[in-house]
């Protein structure tokens, strides 16, 4: 495999970049850390002469803390927010999903922007960030525009953006108090083949809230709101409805085709890891 030649762009703003990028058209693509998009034209399956590299950016940079949650820029690498003590306070779980993504090389250069803008049905943050309600933003045919984050993907290596769209970054409001973020995920080869966060919310009578994401098994992230089945359960009660409807939501779930893992394995990790999320998200969920 050999990587075909291209010409780099080093934008200093992010004005510069949009503008370059919409020059370029189809012959030119954004260039984060380029752990998939330079394996992507090795192989042939981008064709882009032109790379616009996003990392001296400033705007797209930063992770800094804001009133009720914080703020994650699209260049940021996995390690940067694993490490972060700003992450660790508002939403350690997110740290702790970082750190499980591939290995230390790729996330010391792999982006949160890059992961979410491939669009690889494999992502862990993708299927993160649905369950806790991120909100992500960009700037479209150059204005602001923001997604929640179960709208920005549209399918596998899809997402809402066009040619000459930057994605910004994305925001996570800090989980509300008697709250427990879970993320869980199987991994045969490289990639997660199966990934699951649920967010669950206790108040004094039993759960309030409940938010489940399924993904890397299908097309796009599948992401359920709860809420109505589960309010004010706890307990056994919790238990028995969680598994009913894991095992509804396993056997309906759109799935991928042509993956390694056989369907029927595949609905089984996901009522599996579904029930232990919501289960574990309910036991760590205290007011
Ligand atoms: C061996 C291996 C194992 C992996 N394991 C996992 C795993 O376990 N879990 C998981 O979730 N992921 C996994 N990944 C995916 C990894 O997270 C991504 O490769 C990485 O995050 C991509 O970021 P990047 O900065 O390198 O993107 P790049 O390769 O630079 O870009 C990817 C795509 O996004 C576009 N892009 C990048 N930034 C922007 C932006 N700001 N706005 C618009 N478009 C943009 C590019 O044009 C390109 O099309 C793995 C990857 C590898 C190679």
């Amino acid at each position: 495999m050999k990587l075909p030649q291209f010409e780099l762009h080093r934008p200093t703003t992010l004005a510069e970049a949009r503008r370059l990028l919409e020059e370029l058209g189809d012959d030119g693509s954004a260039f984060a850390g380029g752990t998939e998009l330079l394996l992507a034209m090795k192989l042939g399956l981008i064709k882009s002469r032109h790379l616009v590299d996003l990392k001296g950016l400033p705007e797209l940079r930063g992770i800094e803390l804001r009133p009720g949650g914080i703020w994650i820029g699209a260049g940021v690498t996995h390690h940067e927010i694993e490490t972060s003590t700003a992450v660790r306070a508002v939403l350690p779980q997110l740290a702790a999903m970082e750190s499980q993504i591939a290995n230390m090389r790729v996330r010391a250069v792999g982006t949160l922007g890059g992961n979410l803008c491939f669009a690889d049905p494999n992502s862990d943050p993708a299927t993160f960030l649905c369950a806790v309600g991120a909100r992500l933003r960009a700037t479209v045919r150059g204005e602001p525009a923001e997604f929640g984050a179960e709208e920005f993907t549209e399918g596998p290596y899809q997402t809402a953006l066009g040619p000459g769209d930057l994605f910004l970054g994305g925001w996570c409001a800090a989980p509300p108090p008697g709250s427990a973020v879970v993320h869980l995920r199987m991994k045969i080869h490289e990639r997660p083949c199966v990934t699951v966060a649920a967010m669950v919310e206790v108040g004094r009578a039993g759960v309030a809230a409940a938010q489940l994401a399924v993904g890397s098994v299908g097309p796009k992230v599948l992401q359920v709101d709860l809420g109505e089945e589960l309010r004010g359960l706890r307990g056994a009660g919790f238990s028995d409805r969680v598994r009913s409807l894991m095992a509804l939501l396993a056997g309906s779930i759109p799935l991928l085709p042509e993956r390694q893992e056989s369907p029927d394995y595949q609905r089984h990790l996901v009522r599996l890891l579904g029930t232990r999320a919501l289960e574990a998200g309910l036991a760590g969920a205290h007011l």
